[in-house]
């Protein structure tokens, strides 16, 4: 699970770490009060959306007058902000933060991820801050350094000073930038999250060392014991037909091809994808309904893929193992009654009953096209597409 900038300074706050001042804001009378509350002569006006690049892509603003505060919180609300993140559709700014401007003498990176080869979190930092730290690991990849911090004592001091050290911080803020990281871990582990990112931490004029922009990503499977991490989730920045199957317990990820794929395990439908992409199609979504899916699961499934108006031809591909091939074909033909199907549909399936399930689906007097194998699946959904 993403969150917003300000809401990642929040935590960092609670856990010591420097950030500017600054308030969440919503319109633009908003903004013009947050910046008279923080005073001081100087402010910057940043997009909340879960995307970076947003300085490059106009979503961030200097503003050296209450005014400028106004014509940039204005200006940014309700733009359609597009960065190397969002895609060419953007994302549409329904939320500012407005802080307070920092003196910035140089700009540097801290990101910590949990690395899945050594099955630890691993801190890294680099002098390259500000910039994308992507661009910076292809083409200068000895510039990111890394430690690789032990669960059992957490990130050690003589890690961070040199760590620390090695990206150029001078020795007056090193006992700074040990708290800095050392308090960024904390938050990182209690928390629960995957990935934290600053980029840019700053060294100041007055030598204060502080996180300028703040990402988190949080393990949706440790959401059930972060209540106060779960409550931060901001819905408008989520693919609606993705919200719609989370209600109903469905793994769904919208894809941009045309054929939608209805399928029970997450390894049989990456295993489609790649069939359907073998033969020259594309997937409109990836879709799990999961070991025990009901007739009210697979209509839901049914109705989430047809809101797509890419949609062509509906792929359903079942092993039935704990699932009964005869119970899904029931449920696959009461959901294709209901929706009203318009557009072909393909459905192979193999395992338990499947003959009875067969018999149920040629039974129902539907217009639907079987497979007897994935590959024949894949073909015949392709050139259904094709056709249409
Ligand atoms: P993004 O990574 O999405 O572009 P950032 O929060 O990193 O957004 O902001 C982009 C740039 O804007 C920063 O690298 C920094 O130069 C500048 N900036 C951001 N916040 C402030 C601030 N409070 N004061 C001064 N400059 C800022
Ligand atoms: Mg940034």
């Amino acid at each position: 699970m993403n969150i917003h900038e300000y809401q990642g300074k929040e935590i960092l706050r609670k856990f010591g770490v420097t950030t500017p001042r600054g308030f969440p804001c919503f319109s633009a009378d908003d903004a013009v009060q947050a910046a008279q509350k923080l005073g001081g002569k100087v402010w910057v006006v940043k997009a909340q959306i879960h995307a970076g690049g947003r300085g490059k892509g106009g979503g961030v603003k200097l503003a050296r007058s209450i005014d400028e505060v106004r014509e940039h919180a204005s200006n940014i609300l309700g733009m359609t902000l597009v960065t190397h993140q969002t895609g060419p559709e953007g994302r549409m700014v329904k939320r500012l933060l407005v802080e307070e401007g920092a003196d910035i003498q140089r700009e540097l990176y801290v990101g910590m991820v949990v690395d899945r080869s050594s099955q630890r979190v691993a801190l890294m930092a680099s002098s390259e801050g500000g910039m994308d730290i992507e661009e910076v690991a292809e083409h200068a990849p000895e510039k990111i350094h890394t430690v690789i911090i032990d669960p059992v004592t957490g990130l050690k001091d003589g890690e961070a000073d040199d760590i620390a050290r090695k990206i150029g911080m001078p020795e007056k803020v090193i006992p700074q930038a040990r708290t800095f990281m050392q308090s960024l871990y904390q938050a990182f582990d209690e928390c629960d999250a995957s990935l934290a990112e600053i980029n840019p931490l700053i060294m100041t004029g007055d030598d204060r060392v502080m996180a300028l922009d703040a990402k988190f990503n949080f393990d949706s499977n440790a959401l059930y014991r972060q209540p106060q991490i779960a409550a931060l989730r901001d819905l408008d920045e989520e693919d609606p037909a993705e919200i719609e199957a989370s209600k109903f317990d469905l793994a769904y990820i919208s894809l941009d091809g045309n054929i939608g794929c209805l399928v029970n395990g997450a390894g049989l439908a990456m295993a489609t994808m790649d069939a359907i992409k073998l033969y020259g199609g594309s997937p409109a979504n990836f879709l799990d309904v999961g070991g025990g899916a009901t007739t009210e699961k697979v209509t839901e499934a049914f109705k989430l893929m047809l809101k797509n108006l890419n949609l062509e031809v509906i792929l359903v591909n079942i092993f039935g193992g704990i699932m009964q091939c005869d119970v899904i074909a029931t449920g696959v033909v009461a959901a294709v009654r209901q929706v009203d199907l318009n557009v072909p549909l393909v459905v192979r399936m193999k395992g338990t009953n499947e003959d009875l399930g067969r018999k149920i689906l040629a039974e129902s007097g539907l217009p639907i096209i079987t497979a007897n194998n994935m590959a024949e699946a894949a073909e015949k959904a392709v050139s259904a597409a094709r056709g249409k």
